[in-house]
């Protein structure tokens, strides 16, 4: 019995190295990604609920990992997160969408920012001096930033927000709805948008119960004034219901996936045609 136990413990330990093994090598060839500048960005529309019309987009990161293909970023984000390499990428991603913004006149461009470069003191002067370098209004910019990390630091959350929207950006809540937001909470950090997670859009034709759900969640940010995005909308019926409910702006594959800045180019040239 001994040996085996001791057997098993072997097996345990060479999975856990070849782990460890897989995940220093995604690292490092994510470091020589961002180095080299092989980062690129989707960009998916944004949707006016009245009109239809593509008001805007959300600049969303991609990697082509050689020899691997595409890797999602639900997978390199959090990776980025832990090995320091989340500034650089989002330093990257932030300048790419502001330089690229300048060629779409009028269209507004929403960047998500992870934890791990919100919680730096530095961010707010980093943003100051892409919005600079790039020479683009910064009421054109929404920065999308998750609740986690406002849980856990509300007072530090609320000065960064404040001095975010000193430099003119606009700041949003995304995935709202998918863990801990309170109302309490939302109406002291002054967010210009609140985006309502995928994962509630998906119940809306469920069942009775995830609609009504779904209905508070909206009403409860737009009891605060606040103008509400619905994500991840997929079919017709989600979207009439979504604009029922009061979101003033739709998100989702049915309007269009993200797609390169050059597609986005041609279909506002085709609108204005
Ligand atoms: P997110 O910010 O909530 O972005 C929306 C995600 O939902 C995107 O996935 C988008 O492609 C996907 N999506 C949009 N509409 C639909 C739909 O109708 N159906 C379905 N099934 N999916 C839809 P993506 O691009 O894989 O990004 C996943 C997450 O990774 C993002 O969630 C965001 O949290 C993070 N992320 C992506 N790009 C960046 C970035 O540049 N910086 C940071 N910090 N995080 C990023
Ligand atoms: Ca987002
Ligand atoms: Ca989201
Ligand atoms: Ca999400």
């Amino acid at each position: 019995a001994k040996e085996a136990g001791r057997a098993r413990m072997t097996l345990y330990d060479a999975s856990m190295d070849a782990d460890r093994e897989q995940r220093n090598a995604l690292e490092l060839d994510l470091r020589i990604a961002i180095e080299s500048g092989d980062l690129t960005l989707a960009y998916q529309p944004l949707i006016d609920a009245a009109t239809h019309a593509m008001t805007g987009v959300e600049a969303l990161v991609r990697w082509n990992r050689p020899g691997h293909g595409p890797v999602s970023p639900e997978l390199f984000i959090p990776i980025a997160e832990t090995s320091g390499l989340i500034e650089s990428l989002g330093l990257f991603v932030l300048r790419k969408a502001c330089e690229t913004a300048k060629q779409w006149p009028n269209l507004n461009v929403s960047v998500n920012v992870s934890p791990g470069q919100f919680r730096n003191p530095a961010f707010t002067d980093y943003v100051r001096y892409v919005l600079k370098q790039t020479e683009i209004e910064a009421g054109r910019i929404t920065l999308e930033i998750t609740e986690g990390y406002m849980i856990q630091n509300p007072q530090r959350t609320r000065q960064s927000i404040e001095r975010l929207k000193g430099l003119g950006v606009k700041v949003a809540l995304d995935d709202f709805g998918s863990g801990f937001s309170s109302i309490g909470y939302l109406r002291q950090f002054g967010f210009d948008r609140i985006k309502i997670d995928r994962s509630l859009v998906m119940g809306v034709n469920e069942d009775k119960r995830q609609r009504e759900m779904l209905q508070a969640t909206v009403a409860l940010a737009r009891s605060l004034d606040i103008p509400v995005t619905a994500e991840g909308i997929e079919t017709e019926e989600q979207a009439i219901a979504m604009r029922l409910f009061g979101c003033d702006c739709l998100q989702g594959y049915l309007f269009g996936k993200p797609v390169t800045s050059d597609l986005i180019s041609e279909m506002l040239n085709e609108r204005r045609a």
